[in-house]
């Protein structure tokens, strides 16, 4: 697991611009690229019936957005998602979710209130903090 993560600069900017528009909800989507870069963002609209704190990713358009990973070979490296009013550190709901993904995947949190990004690599049972870099 390298311990470092590596996106796309675009992504970012992109990431503040939808953490904007979908507020007060959390703006969710997921991230793609090689196993190097991170270079590809689709943005999921969140149906979760409290947004103002959590997400749920819309199951048609998650599929989608993976669908299109395969056809532009490119993998799936992990999820992004706005806290509108809180820290850019994971909540209860954020860990609660983990055990879902797989072990090493880049996990960005963009706080709106704090216009801070941190960003997590998924292990079995947590978050660990890791350096992201943003490629222009
Ligand atoms: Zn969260």
């Amino acid at each position: 697991m390298s311990a470092k993560i590596v996106i796309h600069a675009f992504i970012h900017d992109e990431l503040k611009i939808q953490a904007r528009k979908t507020y007060p909800y959390e703006c969710c989507g997921i991230l793609g690229g090689t196993n190097g870069l991170i270079n590809t963002v689709y943005w999921i609209n969140n149906i979760h019936y409290n947004p103002y704190i959590n997400f749920l990713m819309e199951p048609y358009e998650l599929l989608s957005a993976l669908k299109e990973f395969s056809k532009k070979q490119l993998v799936w490296r992990g999820v992004v998602h706005s806290h509108p009013l809180s820290a850019a550190i994971p909540s209860q709901e954020d860990l609660e979710f983990i055990p879902n993904l797989s072990p090493g995947m880049t996990y960005l949190i963009y706080s709106l209130s704090e216009r801070v990004t941190n960003g997590y690599l998924t292990t079995n049972t947590s978050l660990q903090p890791v350096k992201v870099t943003y490629l222009r």
